[in-house]
C-alpha cells in the first residue's frame, strides 16, 4: 500500500463514515418496525397481526444484515487507524486500489475471498 496516496485513503474513509452514518440512521428510523408485535387482539384483527409479524420479521432480517455491514465498516476504519488498511487480513498482500474503490470495507484480496 506504499504507493497509495493519503488523499485516496481520506476519500475511502469518508465513504466508510458516510455509509456508517446512513446505516445507523436507517437502523434508528426502523426501530419501531422491529418492536415485538402486541398481543392485544382487540385493536388488530388476526390477519393484520400476521401482517405485522411478517413486517417485523423482515425488518429484523434487514437489521441483522445492516449490523453485519456496520461491523465490517467499523473494522475497516479500525484498520485505517492502525495503519493496516489495504492489506489482506488473510495473506497480508496488498489489496488492489480498484478493489477497495468498489468496496472500501473489503478485508481480503480476490484470491483469499474465493
Ligand atoms: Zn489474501
Amino acid at each position: 500500500m506504499a504507493a497509495r496516496k493519503k488523499s485516496d485513503l481520506k476519500a475511502l474513509r469518508q465513504r466508510l463514515e458516510a455509509e456508517r452514518d446512513s446505516l445507523l440512521e436507517a437502523s434508528d428510523s426502523t426501530a419501531e418496525e422491529r418492536r415485538p408485535v402486541e398481543l392485544d387482539q382487540q385493536s388488530v384483527g388476526r390477519l393484520s397481526r400476521m401482517d405485522a409479524m411478517q413486517v417485523q420479521a423482515m425488518a429484523q432480517a434487514v437489521e441483522v444484515r445492516r449490523r453485519g455491514r456496520l461491523q465490517r465498516i467499523e473494522a475497516a476504519l479500525k484498520r485505517m487507524d492502525a495503519g493496516d488498511y489495504g492489506y489482506c487480513t488473510s495473506c497480508d498482500e496488498d489489496i488492489p486500489p480498484k478493489r477497495l474503490e468498489i468496496d472500501p470495507a473489503v478485508e481480503r484480496c480476490v484470491d483469499c475471498a474465493l
